[in-house]
């Protein structure tokens, strides 16, 4: 899942202020430009290894884990990575075309987590509707509904249980990655006027790249 655009704009406010400041801190807004460069540069070249729409994998359902190996495991490294690098808070193995029952997500400062197996045990009747952006279908955000907590359980990368009662904005990402293994996507959560919205966004990119 991607992550929430308020916080970048906090980030381009704060740089703007920053350079009114040019003359007290003369080196400081040029590194801070070229790391801003370098972060941009990282997170797209982590979007060219994330599957977009389009794809056939994000439709296929995904396989129960068995061997939790060092196979595994590296895998997990490698989406928590690209996850980080795509500046998601979440990344389900089908998004890398990989069909196992895995996704890592961090949707706060506790570190990230990779979840194997996944499954929903407990779900709050409760559902709020909110927007929800996918690291899979650049330039979209929709509405979707959810439940606003779930208990989830599964294993870790090593093999170990896991069972963790998640707050509202993790219960909401997890049900966006446990979706991505069963091949849905938010587009399909979404109403009509959304997805049309959504689809007329997605086409014209399909056709330039
Ligand atoms: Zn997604």
């Amino acid at each position: 899942m991607a992550a929430d655009d308020e916080h970048d704009h906090d980030h381009d406010h704060d740089h703007e202020h920053e350079h009114a400041e040019e003359d007290a801190h003369a080196h400081e807004p040029e590194e801070e430009a070229r790391q801003r460069a370098e972060t941009e540069a990282r997170r797209r070249l982590a979007l060219a290894q994330i599957r977009q729409y389009g794809d056939p994998a994000l439709r296929l359902i995904a396989h129960e884990v068995e061997d939790f190996d060092d196979d595994l495991r590296r895998l997990a490294d490698r989406m928590t990575v690209l996850m980080h690098e795509a500046q998601g808070v979440g990344l389900a193995a089908t998004q890398v075309g990989v069909l196992r029952r895995l996704f890592v997500f961090q949707p706060d400062e506790d570190g990230p987590r990779a979840i194997v197996n996944p499954v929903i045990v407990e779900r709050d009747e409760e559902t709020e509707i909110d927007d929800e952006g996918c690291l899979s279908l650049q330039g979209v955000k929709v509405p979707v509904e959810r439940s606003t907590r779930i208990v989830l359980e599964g294993k870790d990368p090593n093999g170990e249980d896991l069972r963790l009662e998640l707050d509202p904005y993790a219960s909401r990402v997890v049900q966006h990655e446990l979706d991505h293994l069963d091949g849905v996507l938010i587009i399909d959560r979404t109403d009509d006027e959304h997805r049309k919205e959504a689809l007329a966004t997605l086409r014209p990119r399909a056709v330039l790249r």
